[in-house]
């Protein structure tokens, strides 16, 4: 194939080009109920040692368990996440799988899993319309 100008191509299109509204309205069905991994990143885990004023390692100690190569936010035996109690109490610093939920892109990868998404997420569809650029930048937010 001969090399084509970059323009020859026509621009990715997505489900999503409108853009999506997403606003949590803090109903809790993510971070309780059935296990599940949230995982935490050594930035996440700076943001939250600074956050709780503890020490890293306390930070490991009291909340996290090993998971790869970093670690996982322990769970209550009820399944609830550790810092969930009628609320978020870490929410200003959540980790980042918590900050880009729901732009995954298990969940982007079509129309029809994001409406099966909505099902179990109520803040789906609501608030504020994020752009086709917003949800981008999220789904590679490392
Ligand atoms: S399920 Fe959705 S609306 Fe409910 S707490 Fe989780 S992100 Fe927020």
């Amino acid at each position: 194939m001969q090399d084509q100008p970059l323009s020859y191509w026509a621009p990715q299109h997505y489900f999503f080009d409108q853009g999506l509204r997403f606003d949590c309205v803090q109903c809790g069905h993510c971070c309780t109920g059935d296990p599940g991994i949230v995982f935490v990143s050594a930035a996440d885990l700076s943001r939250l040692a600074i956050h709780l004023q503890l020490s890293i390692d306390a930070v490991i100690q009291r909340y996290l368990s090993p998971w790869r190569d970093s670690y996982t936010i322990r769970e209550a035996i009820d399944g609830r996440c550790l810092f969930y109690d009628q609320g978020c109490a870490i929410y200003r610093v959540r980790p980042t799988q918590c900050r880009t939920w729901p732009f995954w892109p298990n969940n982007l990868r079509s129309q029809s899993r994001w409406k099966q998404v909505a099902k179990r997420c109520p803040g789906i569809g609501q608030g504020r319309r994020y752009t086709r650029e917003e949800i981008l930048s999220l789904l590679s937010t490392p």
